[in-house]
């Protein structure tokens, strides 16, 4: 060690020089020449060893001093590598999930479903910022009514439920300010009553991320982590949430608009009812599956009376008012029925009753038959009643073919307007 070689050679130094000193005076004393002599040499020997002393002393201070300095430093340093170290860590981090992004995105572009869509979203989230801890909650927004609604949630914990199925106060906050939230300790932030939140908050959530689902100026929805920890996320985690709500978004907005696309082709656009031909591929399915289960199948064509008398008598724009009202009535009269409902043509419909044999299915058109001719239907401010006549076929003991069950069911229904309308038949 430097601090003690020092020393040690001064000492062997100031030694010498004594017994160098004590040698010279022994012999000057041996040879009895002055006492007073004597005397000057052993005050330059004190002389010297008390200089030795304090150059020591003096050289071990300054030793100790710049060990003190050196010890401040090694501290700094090593301040500086934990801080470099955890910036390290940091950044390892940040390449990690950006890294994943690309992954994402690639995940994103693959799929136009959107409850997949909705599932790789929250899930990368969930790991990347969460480290898979906590709740992660996706909502989606109701455009019409600006309402959310909670599509998706991942928790730690499989006992935990999600009350606000509508989203809470800090739902609605991100939704009124179309803007990102940070939360570092719930109970602590001035900007909302925690207290209000009741029993609707059963999760123990302290901390919370949020960041709103916005492509082309529209919200479509919104993305948000919690944590039962204070201050479990920072800056980089809102950063990155945001950054994958952004890309989410995009892919979004582009599966609504595919799935919106989809329904228009399936949907007549009048009566919101099937089109016919998605109508018979269906048919065709469940034909088959009832055929394999042995299970009964019926259909109903339901075609309306005299309607182009109203189109004569009320104009085209009527007509159609009328239609979309008998769209409407079939949904509702058999709703309990689970039916599949197609505007076949013009003034014609057909039902599709899984499971239902031919004796019901036709005490089910009758009622039906009943209900629409007792409904009060205001035309040009004239109380008007429709009459509609029902052709009923089904499976397996009409036929055990799809097509020809459609026939039938037309078959009949004419059998019931020759017979004077406003009837149920079957052949
Ligand atoms: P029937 O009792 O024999 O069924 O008589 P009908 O008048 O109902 O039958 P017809 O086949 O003679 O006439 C059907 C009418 O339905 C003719 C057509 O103008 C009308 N129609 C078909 N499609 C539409 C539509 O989309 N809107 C309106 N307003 N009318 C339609
Ligand atoms: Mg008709
Ligand atoms: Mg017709």
């Amino acid at each position: 060690m430097p601090q003690n070689t020092i020393p040690r050679k001064i000492w062997l130094f100031g030694l010498s020089l004594a017994v160098i000193c004590l040698s010279v005076n022994i012999l000057v004393f041996e040879q009895k020449t002055n006492f007073l002599l004597f005397l000057v040499f052993a005050f330059i020997n004190l002389l010297t060893f008390s200089f030795l002393l304090k150059y020591s002393s003096d050289k071990l201070q300054i030793i100790q001093s710049s060990s003190e300095h050196n010890q401040e430093a090694i501290n700094i340093i090593e301040a500086e590598n934990k801080k470099s170290q955890e910036h390290n860590l940091a950044l390892k981090l940040k390449i990690t999930r950006y890294d994943n992004l690309k992954k994402l995105i690639e995940e994103l572009n693959n799929s136009l479903k959107l409850d997949i869509l909705i599932r790789v979203l929250s899930s990368t989230v969930y790991s990347l910022i969460s480290g898979s801890t906590g709740v992660a909650l996706f909502y989606l927004l109701d455009g019409q009514y600006q309402k959310l609604s909670l599509v998706h949630s991942i928790k730690d914990d499989s006992n935990l439920v999600v009350l606000s199925k509508e989203g809470d106060i800090f739902d609605q906050w991100v939704l009124r300010h179309s803007s990102q939230l940070i939360i570092e300790n719930l109970k602590k932030d001035f900007r909302f009553d925690s207290d209000s939140l009741g029993a609707q908050n059963t999760r123990p959530v302290l901390s919370l991320i949020s960041s709103p689902l916005i492509s082309n100026n529209s919200l479509l929805g919104l993305l948000r982590l919690e944590s039962s920890k204070e201050g479990f996320f920072n800056q980089d985690d809102l950063r990155f949430l945001s950054l994958v709500a952004d890309l989410g978004a995009v892919a979004l907005e582009n599966s609504l608009l595919f799935q919106k696309t989809q329904d228009l082709a399936i949907h007549d656009d009048l009566t919101a009812l099937f089109t016919r031909s998605y109508f018979t591929e269906r048919l065709k399915d469940e034909a088959r599956r009832c055929l394999r289960l042995d299970q009964y199948l019926s259909l109903m064509m339901v075609d309306i009376d005299f309607f182009k008398q109203y189109n004569d008598k009320f104009g085209h724009i009527v007509g159609d008012l009328v239609l979309k009202k008998m769209g409407i009535l079939l949904k509702e009269v058999l709703a309990e029925f689970n039916p599949l409902l197609c505007r076949f043509g013009g003034e014609e419909f057909l039902v599709m009753l899984s499971g239902i044999d031919k004796k019901r299915s036709l005490i089910i058109a009758e009622d039906l038959r009943q209900k629409i001719q007792a409904e009060r239907i205001v035309l040009r401010r004239q109380d008007t009643h429709i009459t509609v006549s029902i052709g009923v076929a089904s499976m397996p003991l009409d036929t055990k073919d799809d097509d020809e069950l459609v026939q039938k069911a037309d078959k009949a229904m004419y059998a019931a307007k020759a017979k004077g309308r406003n009837q149920v038949c079957s052949i």
